[in-house]
C-alpha cells in the first residue's frame, strides 16, 4: 500500500481567489514566519488565457487594507479614482425622470476607485509568493475531514492537518458541498456583461450607473477615453447583450451614455458571467471558516463583493492572530463564533440592500415607475442621507 505524507501547518486555505490571498499576505505580514499557511487550488490563474477584462470597484477600507500591508504604492498607479457617482432610472439619460448625484468622497478622501481585477490579482499573488511560510498546492481536495481537534484534508497522496481549514473557494464552494454547509441562495436570472470600451469624449472620474428596466448599467472610469461597461441583464434580454459581447453592436451602450462618453470608437474584453444571490447560514463549520464569495455572492450593482470579502479577512485574521499570540487554539468554536459575531450585521445589510435595490429597478411593472423615480429623488434632495451612502459604500464605518 503507497504510504501517506503527512504535513502540518497552521492553516489551510482552500481557494487562492483575491479574498484567499490578502488573507494569506495579512496573516504573514503580522505573525511573519511563524505562522504556517497552506494554500490549494484546483486551477492555475493563467493571465493570458483570462481574456475578458473586468473593472473592480476598491473602497476606502479595501484602499486601507492595502495601505497597512504596504502595497498601495504598488497598486495606487493602476487605479482611477472616482471623483463622483451618477446614478439614474431611465431607458436613455435624456429622459433623465430622476437623478441622484453623489460626491464620491469621505472626509475629504477618495471613497472608491477602480482597477483592473487582474492586476490587483497579480499584485497580491507576486506579494504573497515571495513569503517562505505559505505553501500554494495545484491540486483537488480528495478529502476533509474536521475532527475535535484537528483538520485534516486529503490532497492527492499527501494529508494536510492544521488547526484551521478556511473556505475560499467561491460561489460554487466545493468545501461547503462537502461538509454539508448551508446557505441561503437564489437565482437571479441575470447575466452580467462586462467589456471595455474606447471613446471620443474624456471620462471625467465620473462613475454612472443607470437604472434600466431590463437591469443595472453601469459606466466606470479608466483612463482619459476608456471606460468599462458593466451591464446586468434579465435572461429574457440576453439576446441583446450577447450581441454586443460579440462586438456586432455598441450602440445601445453608446445611448446610454453618450453625454460622458461621446462615440465608442472600440469595444472589446467582454466577458459574461452568471449572477446569484447567496448567503451561508453561519460563517463557519466547527473548524472550518468561510470567507468571500464562498460566505456571500451578491449582485454586483454596487461593486461590493471583494469590498466584503476582504472585510471578512481584516476581521478572521484580527481573531487568529488574537488567538495565536496568547498561544490559545485559533479554530475554537469560541474564535470563529466572535468572526460570524462581527462579520454577518455588515454581510446581511450589504447582500439584501442591494438585492433589494434589483428587485425595486429590474422589471417592467409600469405602476412601480413613480416610486423608482422617488426613491432617487428623495435621496438627491437630502445632503445627510447622500453623506452616508457614500460612506456606507466605502465601508470604513464597519468596526470588527
Ligand atoms: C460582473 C461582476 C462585477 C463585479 N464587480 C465588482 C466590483 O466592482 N467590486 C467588488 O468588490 N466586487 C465585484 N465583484 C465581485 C468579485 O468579483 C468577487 O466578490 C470576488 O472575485 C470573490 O473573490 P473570492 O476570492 O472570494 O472568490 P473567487 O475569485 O471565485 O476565487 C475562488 C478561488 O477558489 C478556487 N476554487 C474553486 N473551487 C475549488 C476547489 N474545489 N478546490 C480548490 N480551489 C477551488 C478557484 O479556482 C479560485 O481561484 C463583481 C462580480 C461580478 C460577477
Amino acid at each position: 500500500m503507497k504510504q501517506q505524507n503527512t504535513s502540518h501547518s497552521d492553516v489551510i486555505i482552500v481557494g487562492n481567489g483575491i479574498t484567499s490571498q490578502f488573507f494569506a499576505l495579512r496573516l504573514s505580514k503580522i505573525l511573519g514566519r511563524r505562522i504556517r499557511i497552506k494554500i490549494i487550488d484546483k486551477e492555475r490563474k493563467d493571465a493570458d488565457r483570462i481574456k475578458y477584462v473586468r473593472a473592480l470597484s476598491i473602497s476606502l477600507s479595501t484602499v486601507n487594507l492595502c495601505k497597512s500591508l504596504g502595497i498601495w504604492t504598488l497598486i495606487e498607479p493602476h487605479t482611477h479614482p472616482i471623483y463622483k457617482i451618477f446614478i439614474s432610472h431611465s431607458e436613455s439619460y435624456e429622459e433623465k425622470p430622476s437623478f441622484l448625484n453623489l460626491d464620491n468622497r469621505v472626509n475629504d478622501e477618495v471613497a472608491s476607485y477602480i482597477i483592473d481585477e487582474k492586476v490587483l490579482r497579480d499584485i497580491v499573488s507576486a506579494e504573497t509568493a515571495k513569503l517562505s511560510n505559505i505553501d500554494l498546492i495545484y491540486a483537488d481536495v480528495d478529502d476533509i475531514k474536521l475532527e475535535t481537534d484537528l483538520v485534516s484534508v486529503k490532497v492527492r497522496d499527501q494529508i494536510l492537518t492544521s488547526k484551521l481549514l478556511v473556505a475560499a473557494d467561491g460561489r460554487k464552494s466545493t468545501v461547503k458541498k462537502q461538509l454539508n454547509i448551508k446557505s441561503v441562495s437564489w437565482g437571479y436570472d441575470q447575466v452580467a456583461l462586462s467589456c471595455l470600451i474606447e471613446h471620443t469624449k474624456n471620462n471625467e472620474n465620473i462613475a454612472v450607473e443607470n437604472f434600466l428596466n431590463t437591469g443595472p448599467i453601469a459606466l466606470l472610469p479608466m483612463g482619459k477615453g476608456t471606460s468599462s461597461v458593466i451591464w446586468s441583464v434579465n435572461r429574457d434580454n440576453v439576446d441583446q447583450i450577447e450581441k454586443i459581447s460579440n462586438g456586432d453592436s455598441k450602440l445601445s451602450i453608446e445611448k446610454q451614455f453618450k453625454n460622458y462618453i461621446g462615440e465608442i470608437i472600440k469595444l472589446d474584453n467582454s466577458g459574461l458571467f452568471e449572477l446569484n444571490f447567496s448567503v451561508v447560514q453561519k460563517l463557519y463549520f466547527k473548524r472550518c471558516a468561510i470567507i468571500g464569495d464562498a460566505a456571500h455572492s451578491i449582485h454586483p450593482l454596487a461593486g461590493q463583493g471583494t469590498n466584503l470579502g476582504l472585510r471578512d479577512i481584516i476581521c478572521l485574521s484580527d481573531k487568529i492572530v488574537d488567538a495565536f499570540k496568547y498561544g490559545l487554539d485559533i479554530g475554537s468554536t469560541n474564535n470563529l463564533q466572535e468572526y460570524q459575531r462581527k462579520r454577518m450585521p455588515d454581510i446581511l445589510t450589504s447582500a439584501l440592500a442591494y438585492d433589494g435595490i434589483n428587485r425595486l429597478y429590474s422589471n417592467n411593472i409600469s405602476s412601480l415607475n413613480p416610486l423608482k423615480d422617488f426613491v432617487i429623488n428623495l435621496a438627491d434632495s437630502i445632503p445627510v442621507l447622500k453623506k452616508s451612502l457614500v460612506r456606507g459604500g466605502s465601508g470604513v464605518s464597519i468596526r470588527y
